[in-house]
């Protein structure tokens, strides 16, 4: 205990890589809104993608339901999940791998497949979780310029390949651009790595699948017999309401789940979060009210920041990326004023853009009029 005098401080314990980390920024919460700004009113948050309808009721019925037995260990193996999962994608339980939402099974599969003599690819404006997760494990990426739609350029990441590279990461739709990458260019991509000796796993981050609806738009759960070092990645958190019950997936081959089965830890997935996901992939009503309430609101709420002026990015999401004439954090400090809370996209390196989450009709509206007066003259 002699040394603590001198220098107390953990810093000497962790490596550069995690000394200049920088934390994620998720979208500002509303009750931290309503405590700094003392905003009475009803406050809207249009930034970070949920599901205005809330969580599924046949999720929160089972939710409840399980509550009961929160005394217990969940299920390890999530075995009534991946059961249902299986059935409903008609692929064998043991491709299936439940993660503590999407986020969680990205780490899982870094911890996996690569270590810091590795390499991996990510895209010039994707989700930057990649990025964080690559470098709290010390994992070298290259950053891919992004396709003139500022989505990915899928045959550049392919061609930015190494030999030492092992993981490729692709979101398809994309966050923060809500754009998305079809079939001919998935499989253009696929087949320059599969040239390599050693081609690397391609992680297609599908957290927004349900919302896609363009007509070449790629399954990958289903490219594993054409390139078997492919994993889909799926979660509740979007399109069944669920972000807090922290339950997503992966479709991989058999072998690869193995492998993220033995690093995973034993309860990765929580009971309540287990079973309300089961029961929501059955409440198919719930899922055709939430995707029809976005194809609507999707097209209105992108033509009205048009008409606005603002540049808008095509989008397959539940959100839309937008270029505003103001500082996006100038605009997003506007309208918490007004209550509503978007996403300003500074930290991805596009000062002048936010990203907005589609609410219900009467959200959007208040949304659509907020801009006006903060967007006039
Ligand atoms: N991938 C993408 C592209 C996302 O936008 C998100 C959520 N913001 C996630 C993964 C993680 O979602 P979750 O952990 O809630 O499943």
């Amino acid at each position: 205990m002699t040394h603590w005098d001198e220098d107390k401080r953990a810093r000497p314990l962790v490596g550069q890589y995690i000394e200049t980390l920088k934390p994620y920024v998720p979208g500002k919460p509303i009750e931290e809104l309503r405590r700094e700004r003392g905003i009475q009113g009803e406050i809207l948050k249009l930034a970070s993608n949920e599901n205005p309808l809330g969580p599924s009721p046949l999720a929160l019925e089972a939710a409840r339901a399980a509550l009961l037995e929160g005394h217990l260990y969940p299920d390890g193996a999530a075995f009534v999940l991946r059961n249902r999962l299986s059935e409903y994608l008609g692929v064998d339980m043991a491709r299936i791998v439940s993660g503590n939402g999407s986020n969680e099974l990205l780490e899982l599969i870094v911890r996996t497949f690569a270590t810091s003599a590795d390499h991996a690819i990510v895209s010039e404006h994707s989700f930057i979780v990649y990025r964080i997760i690559l470098k709290s494990m010390n994992v070298p990426f290259t950053v891919v310029p992004a396709a003139a739609d500022m989505g990915h350029d899928l045959v550049a990441m392919a061609r930015a390949a190494r030999s030492n590279t092992r993981l490729v990461f692709v979101a398809n739709p994309n966050n923060p651009t809500g754009t998305y990458n079809g079939r001919a260019e998935l499989e253009a991509m696929l087949s320059i790595l599969a040239e390599r000796p050693d081609p690397p796993l391609v992680v297609m981050d599908e957290a927004y699948f349900e919302f896609a609806d363009a007509e070449d738009y790629p399954d990958s759960s289903r490219y594993q017999g054409l390139y078997p070092r492919i994993v889909a990645l799926r979660t509740f958190s979007k399109c069944y309401g669920m972000a807090s019950f922290r339950v997503g997936y992966a479709v991989a081959t058999e072998e690869v789940a193995g492998y993220l089965h033995r690093v995973r830890a034993p309860f990765n997935t929580n009971r309540i979060g287990q079973l309300a996901a089961a029961a929501a992939v059955d409440d198919e009503d719930f899922l055709r009210r939430t995707l029809e309430l976005n194809r609507v609101e999707r097209a209105r709420v992108s033509a009205a920041l048009s008409d606005m002026g603002l540049e808008v990015v095509p989008t397959q999401a539940n959100f839309v990326l937008c270029r505003t004439p103001l500082l996006a954090s100038d605009l997003y400090d506007k309208l918490l004023d007004r209550g509503i809370i978007v996403r300003p996209l500074d930290g991805y390196a596009l000062d002048h853009h936010v990203r907005i989450s589609f609410g219900t009709p009467p959200q959007n509206n208040r949304l659509i009029e907020a801009l006006r007066e903060v967007l006039s003259p």
